[in-house]
C-alpha cells in the first residue's frame, strides 16, 4: 500500500541526507508508528507519502501509484485517498466546524444532500456531536483534532497519515485521540504516525519503524520505544466505535456510487437516507453479535473511560455554506482539488 524502495532524500543546502536508503512497505490494515528524536525524518516520509517532496534517489509508491510519475495535475486527486493529520490541527479559524469538515466535500462536488448527512455522521464517529456550530477556537486542544481527523476521514481515505497528532495535546486528552485512531483502524483504514510519545507506542503494540538522522534502525512488528515505566495504560479498542465506523464507510461508499453512476441519475435524499439508516441498523445488530460473542474483558486500568455517546440519527438539517475560492489553494494542500474521472487511484496493493 505504502511502499519506499532505497529512499534517499536530500534538501537543497544541506550537508546530510534527511532520509538514507530507507526502505519499508505499509500493508493494507497496518497501523505503524514512525518513532524517532526530531530531526530523524519522521515528517520528511510523511511528505514524501503525501508528495509534498519528492526522493533525491529511490522510489515511493502509495496505493500502487508510483508518486515519481504522477503528474502534479494528478497530485490532488491522489491526496483525496490519503488522510492527514498534523500536530497544529491545521483548521480554518472562521470556518464552524461543520464547514471545515463540509470544505472537504463541497470542493469535490457533493451534493448537499450528502454533505448534510456525512459531515454529522463523521463528527459523531470522532464525539462531536452537537458541537457543529462552534469556531475552532470554541473547542479545546483535542476537540480541534478531532475536528482534523473528522475531515481527514470524510473522503474515506484508505490511507491516514497523523504527524505528532497528540504533539500539542495533554497526556489524558492525547489517550483520547490515540484511542481514535485505534477505532478508525479497526474500521479498516491503514495508519501510519510518526510520534516521538513513547508511552503510545509500546502501550499499543503496534509495527514501528525507527528512523535515526535518517537512516532506518528498527522495523518491529509489535515494537515498543523503550522504557513505559511510569507510563499509565491505555484502555483497550473500544469495540463500540466498529458500528459508527462500519456506518461511515456504508454512507462513502453510497456517495460513491452515486457519483460514479454513470446514468448521471442521484437517488433522492430520502432513499440515500433511508439506505444509511438500514446500514447503520445492521452495523450496530452485528456489533451487538459481537459483543455478545465476545464479552469485552475489563481493562486493567483504564485511565480515561470514553464517555457514552449517543448515535446520531440521521440528517439533521444545517443551513447552506458559503466558500470562498481563496481556499481552493488551501483545498489543493489537503489534496481536494479539481476531480477528473480519469485521475482515479485504483484501489491497488
Ligand atoms: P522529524 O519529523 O523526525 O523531526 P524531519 O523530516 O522534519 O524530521 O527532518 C529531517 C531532517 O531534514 C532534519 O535535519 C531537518 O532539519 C531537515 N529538513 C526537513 N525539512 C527540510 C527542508 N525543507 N529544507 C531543509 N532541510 C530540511
Ligand atoms: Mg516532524
Amino acid at each position: 500500500m505504502i511502499r519506499f524502495e532505497n529512499v534517499t532524500k536530500r534538501y537543497r543546502g544541506t550537508a546530510r541526507p534527511a532520509l538514507n536508503d530507507v526502505d519499508f512497505e505499509v500493508l493494507r490494515g497496518e497501523f505503524v508508528f514512525l518513532v524517532g528524536a526530531s530531526g530523524s525524518g519522521k515528517s520528511s516520509c510523511l511528505r514524501l507519502i503525501l508528495r509534498e517532496e519528492t526522493p533525491s534517489d529511490g522510489r515511493v509508491v502509495v496505493l500502487g501509484r508510483d508518486l515519481r510519475t504522477l503528474s502534479n495535475r494528478k497530485v490532488p486527486y491522489f491526496r483525496r485517498h490519503v488522510g492527514a493529520v498534523f500536530q497544529d490541527f491545521r483548521l480554518l479559524p472562521g470556518k464552524t466546524i461543520f464547514q471545515n469538515v463540509a470544505f472537504t466535500l463541497q470542493v469535490t462536488g457533493s451534493s448537499r444532500a450528502f454533505i448534510q448527512q456525512a459531515v454529522p455522521e463523521v463528527l459523531a464517529l470522532v464525539g462531536l456531536d452537537g458541537k457543529e456550530k462552534r469556531l475552532p477556537h470554541e473547542l479545546s486542544g483535542g476537540e480541534q483534532q478531532r475536528v482534523a481527523i473528522a475531515r481527514a476521514l470524510v473522503n474515506r481515505p484508505q490511507v491516514l497519515l497523523a504527524d505528532e497528532p497528540t504533539g500539542n495535546l495533554d497526556p489524558a486528552t492525547s489517550v483520547d485521540i490515540m484511542q481514535l485512531f485505534s477505532r478508525i483502524h479497526a474500521g479498516g483504514t491503514t495508519v501510519v504516525m510518526a510520534t516521538h510519545e513513547a508511552g503510545f507506542v509500546d502501550q499499543m503494540q503496534r509495527r514501528v519503524i525507527e528512523l535515526k538522522d535518517g537512516e532506518m534502525v528498527r522495523d518491529e512488528r509489535h515494537g515498543g520505544y523503550g522504557d513505559t515505566s511510569g507510563i499509565p495504560s491505555l484502555a483497550p479498542e473500544p469495540e463500540r466505535g466498529a458500528a459508527a465506523v462500519a456506518a461511515l464507510t456504508a454512507v462513502l461508499e453510497l456517495h460513491r456510487e452515486i457519483v460514479e453512476n454513470e446514468t448521471g441519475e442521484q437517488p433522492a435524499a430520502s432513499e440515500v437516507a433511508a439506505a444509511v439508516a438500514e446500514e447503520i441498523a445492521q452495523a450496530e445488530k452485528a456489533e451487538l453479535l459481537e459483543e455478545a460473542i465476545h464479552e469485552p474483558e475489563p481493562a486493567e486500568q483504564p485511565i480515561v473511560k470514553e464517555p457514552e455517546r449517543p448515535r446520531t440519527n440521521p440528517i439533521p438539517v444545517v443551513e447552506a455554506i458559503e466558500m470562498d475560492v481563496s481556499e481552493l489553494g488551501l483545498a489543493d494542500r489537503l489534496g481536494l482539488g479539481e476531480q477528473r474521472d480519469e485521475d482515479e487511484v485504483g484501489p491497488t496493493s
